[in-house]
């Protein structure tokens, strides 16, 4: 076999522009090298504005553990800088 045809696109491409693929019969993914960045972008920017809003929706339900993970941390940051002056 030295072409497949890309289930995504539909265009016959040379073998080598499919990533390989133990679970598939042909030993080769059924999405193009092409068609599988664009996917993976696409499932990439989805999520990161899936997860922003999460994180968004999350501070502003928990306004006071914000400010008590801040408080703590700039009181680590003053300790450890009295650690390293001793
Ligand atoms: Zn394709």
């Amino acid at each position: 076999m030295t072409s497949k045809i890309c289930i995504k696109c539909h265009v016959n491409q040379v073998i080598s522009n499919f990533h390989k693929d133990k679970i598939q019969n042909d030993g080769y993914r059924t999405v193009c090298k092409t068609c599988r960045k664009d996917i993976r972008r696409y499932h990439y920017v989805k999520n990161r504005d899936k997860e922003l809003d999460q994180m968004k929706c999350w501070r502003e339900s928990h306004p006071d553990y914000m400010q008590d993970y801040m408080r703590n941390w700039r009181e680590n940051q003053k300790d450890d800088r009295c650690n390293s002056c001793e």
